[in-house]
């Protein structure tokens, strides 16, 4: 530990690791951590995906400094209470259990304390974070010179790229611009357009078809009535994977009519884009290449963990035309631009990190038997969900799976969700409860790579002794 400086003799040295000499209660330390850490995942099946109401530990500092034992005593009373994605029960939301590389490069992450804000704070993390971004602006299909930006979850890729698809349409002063996506696009561009200080209006939203995907006939005729009465369009978001049945809006279609009327296309691939990163699963989201700007989430499903979110653009120039303010307290970029100056957020953590050797830790074959695993998973449980009479299914080609019995009314259809879901948690089985064009489903997120087809038939049987018996 640091020794207190020569001021503050008398008080007790401060938990720095003192450089240069090895320290070795930091060591233990995090030792104990990890040691912790990994009996909490190995006893991830002996405790319910949701765990019940458990111990707080004391919130406020206490005067004196805490011991590392009575830290990690704490620590454990937060892990004893956490969610617990590594259960093969998990299945209810997009947040797969933590891939070990990336565990171990965000404890890297906070070690280093670098600053994405500026070159000089993080020199050789802002290189590998504009190199990666680049290779996977090109894997994911868009042109030679793309690339992009992390940020703290898809809500901001979002909010980012349409205020770059604005400012490059010089629209930022417009209050009559819109931004057209489909009735099942994320709430993150409500959100978005608020932030954006649009009224709730512009966002206009096009009808889908009875797969859940854009209705591309409908998007032309809108465009082109937008197009007669004036109105500036800000962007076209179409969806690749949408968040309750991970619906494909056709791509190729809709950016041919964006490229007709001038209109810049934003690809919300929050869920979907990753599946592009294999050459097998790359046709369940195809187009992804032609977006103007495209938002993916590798925390979502390839297990980095949060948050791990990228903006990817054909010409990543724009975003410090949208965003660039110059950092006066900073020496000047050594040539590509400051990370502080290509998005939202100033400082930044080195979210690079996980992503870089996450993925290295997979390879392109570790990436491809996930996806593969995933969707083996969903067509695994639409099967045995198909054979339940009585039961409507709504999925796509990804690893979303969402149902609702076919009978009854809306109120019976919500009475029916809350009791399935509950009689699946006594079973250590975890769903959502999405409301769906009206009506509660239960939904099934099948990234999580612990769960087996034990889980799926228990499931299903759950499921099929939850509806009133078929006349
Ligand atoms: C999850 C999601 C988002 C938002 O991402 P966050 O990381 O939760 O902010 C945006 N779009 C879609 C389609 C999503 O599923």
């Amino acid at each position: 530990m640091a020794p207190a400086p020569e001021a503050q003799r008398g008080i007790p040295p401060l938990p720095f690791a003192s450089p240069p000499g090895h320290d070795p209660a930091l060591q233990d330390f995090l030792e104990q951590a990890s040691s912790r850490l990994c009996a909490w995942m190995a006893s991830a099946g002996q405790r319910p995906p949701l765990p019940g109401l458990s111990l707080m530990p004391a919130v406020e500092p206490a005067q004196g400094a805490q011991p590392a034992d009575q830290l990690l005593a704490d620590l454990q009373l937060v892990m004893d209470g956490a969610y617990n994605p590594g259960h093969p029960g998990a299945l209810a939301h997009l947040d797969p259990p933590a891939l070990g590389a990336s565990i171990v490069a965000e404890l890297v992450c906070a070690g280093l304390n670098n600053n994405l804000l500026a070159e000089e704070l993080s020199p050789t993390l802002t290189r590998l974070e504009r190199s990666l971004m680049a290779w996977l602006a090109e894997r994911l299909g868009l042109p030679p010179g793309s690339g992009g930006v992390p940020a703290s979850g898809g809500t901001l890729s979002n909010l980012m790229a349409l205020v770059t698809a604005r400012r490059s349409r010089n629209l930022a002063a417009c209050s009559e611009a819109v931004v057209l996506a489909s009735a099942d696009a994320h709430v993150s561009l409500a959100k978005s357009l608020a932030v954006m200080g649009l009224p709730a209006e512009a966002l206009q939203q096009v009808p889908v078809d009875a797969t859940g995907a854009m209705d591309s006939a409908h998007l032309e005729r809108q465009l082109q009535r937008l197009a007669q009465r004036g109105i500036p369009v800000i962007a076209v978001v179409a969806t690749a994977g949408t968040t309750v049945r991970g619906a494909v809006d056709p791509l190729p279609a809709i950016a041919t009519l964006c490229r007709r009327h001038g209109v810049w296309l934003h690809v919300d691939g929050a869920i979907g884009a990753v599946f592009a990163l294999s050459d097998a699963h790359r046709s369940r989201v195809p187009g992804l290449g032609q977006a103007d700007s495209l938002t993916v989430n590798p925390q979502k499903l390839l297990g980095i963990t949060k948050t791990s979110s990228l903006l990817l653009l054909a010409e990543p120039r724009l975003l410090e035309t949208a965003f660039g303010t110059g950092l006066p307290y900073m020496e000047p970029s050594w040539g590509g631009g400051h990370g502080g100056e290509q998005g939202i957020q100033g400082t930044r953590p080195a979210e690079v990190l996980k992503l870089w050797l996450g993925l290295r830790q997979l390879g392109l074959d570790g990436i491809e038997a996930l996806l593969d695993g995933a969707v083996a998973r969903r067509r695994a449980l639409q099967e045995l969900l198909a054979a339940i009479p009585g039961l409507r299914l709504v999925g796509g080609p990804l690893h979303l799976l969402a149902f609702t019995p076919e009978h009854g009314d809306a109120a019976a259809a919500e009475r029916w969700s809350l009791a399935a879901r509950q009689r699946l948690l006594e079973h250590d089985l975890m769903l959502s409860r999405p409301l769906y064009r009206g009506r509660h489903h239960l939904k099934a997120v099948l990234g999580n790579p612990h769960t087996g087809s034990a889980e799926l038939e228990r499931l299903a049987a759950l499921v099929a002794a939850t509806l009133p018996a078929t006349p």
